[in-house]
Parts: structure tokens; sequence; C-alpha cells
């Protein structure tokens, strides 16, 4: 079996600062990433043949990655990067199960970072399986990467500082949005936000250049506002909206038809917790940072010695907070493997610790407003499909809860919940919270959806065709 010393699975802003740092420690430094290119969610890049004509029109985010990947990509000598690589699995024994080209293999690591990025927070409300619904992720990766609008008259419903990108995304390329409805509000307790605020103004500058954006282009931005339902003959043709309360209940009489042909969902992410569940690190619910997340030192490094984890994988918080953490992460690891001194390590580190703390006040503010409240999930109504790969109502659903001692894992044996071949991700946290709210328990008590290899579907033929003597991988 191929060894490495330092692999790290995940080729966004997290993994790539990860590696960089480390590998120019002098660590020996495997990245694997299912991409084709490095780069991760944020700062994807744009298909093999495809040239930016235009490096404006693709927004900040993309040149601030491009220095970020013109550094990774100088340093092919010291970092093997594998890409198409699909980690499907840890054993206990140190390795790492990877399907590339049809082919699985193992590689065995002596640490590891899990910097596996996040997805898109799925709500179940009636209407939402109709084609024609997206998930902002989803529609944000046609624009950006097929160049597709998802529909002539678009709505964007949800929370957080994503909808805003993706609403600039979509009036770029020229599509029209009927409105953006924002299920929380800016307004609350003001000295909170200053003091989050104080020192990170470039947060501030961005989010209003967004705003003022969509505004420019006459497009409605309604605070405290929610989608009851979609509805249309086998496409989304209109959405129900209204006016919500504090805890995202719809307010009653407020609710108005708009009439739409997408409609692009943006509650926030969910951190990709599945290899660090795997790997048996300790994790806790936290709401805030979107959902399950792993407990971790200063250093990045999870309960269990020599696994770190980076990004949103590990609490949700943004690119800049995966690039601050990758840094620190690398550098830990550096040290872990004596290519850097205590002192050196913990000179290096300082300044990045002192800049994540600074952010991490802002990003409160943002927690604060945008954590999925309660009404979210009374909005599902009994032949609302809650579970989308076995086809699983609310009502089925409901008639499997026996009691207040009821896992998640009991619920998944009895209803074939989360069985399917998005093994949960889907259905999951959804679940978790109509049954936390329902059952009024905590949601440790509940527990989670155990991951299993493979955590994404793999071939059968992938897993017959083993090569036992490599990763299965060559640099790009
Ligand atoms: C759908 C979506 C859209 C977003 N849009 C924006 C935006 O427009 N602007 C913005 O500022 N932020 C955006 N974000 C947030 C931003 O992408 C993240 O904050 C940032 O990219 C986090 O970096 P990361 O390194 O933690 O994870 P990511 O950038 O998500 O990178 C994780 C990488 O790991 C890979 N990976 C995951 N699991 C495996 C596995 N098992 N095997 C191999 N590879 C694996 C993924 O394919 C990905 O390349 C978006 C996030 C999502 C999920």
């Amino acid at each position: 079996m191929r060894e490495c010393d330092f692999a790290i699975i995940g080729g966004g802003p997290g993994g790539i600062s990860a590696a960089i740092k480390a590998a120019r420690a002098g660590v020996e430094v495997t990245l694997l990433d299912e991409n084709e290119q490095p780069g991760g969610q944020v700062f994807r890049q744009l298909e093999q043949g495809f040239k930016v004509a235009d490096p404006d029109a693709l927004g900040p985010d993309f040149q601030e990655g491009q220095a970020l990947l013109h550094e990774f990509n100088s340093m092919q000598d010291k970092i093997r990067y594998s890409n198409n690589t699909l980690v499907w699995g840890i054993f206990n024994d140190r390795s790492l199960a990877l399907a590339r080209n049809g082919t699985s293999s193992r590689l065995r690591f002596k640490h590891l970072l899990v910097a596996t990025g996040a997805y898109d927070r799925p709500v179940p409300f009636p209407g939402w399986t109709l084609p024609g619904v997206f998930t902002a992720g989803g529609a944000q990766k046609l624009v950006k990467s097929e160049h597709v609008l998802p529909g002539q008259n678009i709505l964007l419903a949800g929370t957080g500082p994503l909808q805003l990108v993706l609403a600039d995304q979509i009036l770029k390329a020229g599509g029209k949005i009927e409105a953006v409805l924002e299920a929380g509000s800016f307004a609350g307790n003001w000295l909170q936000a200053l003091k989050g605020i104080w020192g990170n103004w470039d947060f501030l500058t961005e989010g209003r250049g967004y705003l003022r954006s969509i505004k420019s282009k006459g497009v409605p931005f309604l605070q405290n506002h929610i989608i009851l339902e979609a509805r249309g003959d086998g496409q989304v043709e209109e959405a129900l909206i209204a006016k919500a309360d504090k805890k995202w209940r719809p307010i009653p009489r407020t609710a108005r038809s708009v009439e739409v042909d997408a409609i692009c969902l943006g509650y926030g992410l969910v951190p990709s917790t599945e290899l660090t569940m795997l790997a048996e690190c300790e994790h806790h619910y936290d709401l805030k940072q979107g959902g399950f997340v792993p407990q971790r030192g200063d250093n990045m490094e999870t309960s269990v010695s020599g696994i770190y984890a980076v990004g949103d994988g590990a609490g949700v918080a943004g690119k800049k907070v995966a690039i601050l953490e990758g840094f620190i992460a690398g550098l830990s690891a550096a040290h872990s493997l004596g290519c850097l001194s205590n002192e050196a390590a913990r000179e290096r580190i300082k300044p990045y610790q002192k800049r994540l703390n600074k952010i991490n006040r802002f990003r409160k503010i943002l927690d604060d407003i945008s954590v999925p409240r309660k009404g979210l999930y009374e909005l599902a109504t009994d032949d609302t499909i809650v579970c989308r790969c076995e086809e699983i109502t609310l009502k089925q659903l409901k008639s499997a809860v026996a009691d207040e001692t009821i896992q998640i894992k009991d619920f998944k044996r009895m209803t074939r919940m989360g069985m399917g071949p998005c093994a949960g991700r889907m259905c999951g946290p959804a679940v978790i919270e109509m049954l936390r709210h329902r059952l009024k328990v905590r949601v440790e008590d509940l527990g989670y959806l155990n991951p299993r290899p493979s955590i994404k579907p793999v071939a059968l033929g992938v897993l017959a065709a083993h090569d036992t003597t490599s990763t299965g991988s060559e640099n790009r």
C-alpha cells in the first residue's frame, strides 16, 4: 500500500492553504480532490478549454483565488496533487480508500487533514421537488461553470450572504430576478453588531457591494420573508411567499403568489463531516456552524491524534476562515512531523490565529441572523416528500416516531430514510431539526446518521478493480 506523510482531502481554499504551508516547511504532501482542477467551491475554475475574457465579470472571488491557485500550481514539485480522486472511506489502520479512473486503491497516511467543505442545506416544503427548484449552490454552478441561467424569471429564497453573491452572478449573466427573500433581518442588536464589524470593514464593503448591485437593477430585497410553496404543472410556475415572524413562521394574511419559472434556495450550508465521523473524531452539534462539527483544538487537530479538520467541513464560516485555518493546520502538521521547531511554529501561527479571532466576531453577527429557525421546519405538509431518494413523505416519517427516546439511526432502519444514493445528505439535516422540535430533545440524544464507506456512490466495477500497489493516481 502506498504511504504518505501528510494527506489532505479537499482542494478548496482550506486544503490548498494547508498544502502550501506544509510543503514550504518541507513536508511531503499529497492532496486528493474529486474534481479535475483545484479550487473547491468558491475558487472553482472554468472547464478545460475555456478562457476568461473579462476577469471582472467573474467577481472578486475569482481574482482572489487566482493568487492562491498560482502559488499552489507553482509547487507541483513539492505537492503531489491527485485530481479526479474520490476518497470514499477511512479505515483505522490510518488508510484512505480512493477511487480514480475506474480503479480503487488505498493510501496510508501519518497525518491527515480533512478539508471537504460543505453542501447546500436542504429544506423540505410543499413543491420543493418540482423541476425548476434549485439549491443556490447548484444554480451557482450552472451560472459560473456552465454559463446557463436556471430560468427566465428567478426567485431567490433563503438567508445569508451567499444569496447575495448568487443574485449578483445571475444579474451579471443577464438573468432576471423577481425578488430576493431574506428570512432573517439585519435589524437587532446593533451594539453587538458594531463590535463585530469593527476592524472587519472588508466584509461589510463586500456585502454592501452586492446589495447595491441588486438594488441598482431594481430587484426587491425583502427581509423577513420566506417561501411557503412552489406550484406548477410538472415545472415551477409560481411561488407562494409571505412575511415571516422571528421564528420564521409565516405571518397570517401576508401570503401572496409570484409568477416565476425557477426558485433558488439558499438556507445556508451543512458541513461534510462523513470522513471525520468515519475516522471516529468526536463531534458536537452547533446549528450556527451548520450542524454536527468535529471538536478541534486551536491547532485544528481533532480528538484523533494527527487528524486535522479545517474550513467549511469543520464548521461553516467562509473562504477567509478556511484559508486561515488551512495555514494553521499546515504549520501544525509540519511541526508534528518534525519539520518546524516549537518556536518557529508558534511564531508563524500567531498572526493567523489573531486574524481568525477577529473574523469570528463578525461571523457571529451573520450566524445570529441566519441560523435556521423553527418555522422553516414546519412548512412541510403530510404529503411533502422529505427523503427524495426513497420517496418518503412527512406522514410516513411521523408515523415512525415512537417516543422521545428514538435515535435517528433507528428512524433510518424503520423508514429507509437516508438509505438512498445521497446517504442522508439531503434529508438528514432536515429530519434532525424536525425531530428535535417535535420531540423537544437534544440533538446529541438523537445522534446522527452513521456514515458508512462508501460515503458517496462508487460503482462495483471500481471496487473490483482494486489496485494494491499505488494510489492509482498521477499528478494532473
Ligand atoms: C455550493 C456552494 C457555493 C458557494 N458559493 C460561494 C460564493 O459564491 N462566494 C463565497 O465567498 N463563498 C461561497 N461558498 C462558500 C465557500 O465555498 C466556502 O466557504 C469555502 O470554499 C470553504 O473552503 P473549503 O476549503 O472548506 O471547502 P471547499 O471549497 O468546498 O472545498 C472542498 C473540496 O473538497 C472536495 N471533496 C469533498 N469531499 C471529498 C471526497 N470525499 N473526496 C475527494 N474530494 C472531496 C470538494 O469537491 C471540494 O473541491 C459556497 C459554498 C458552497 C457549498
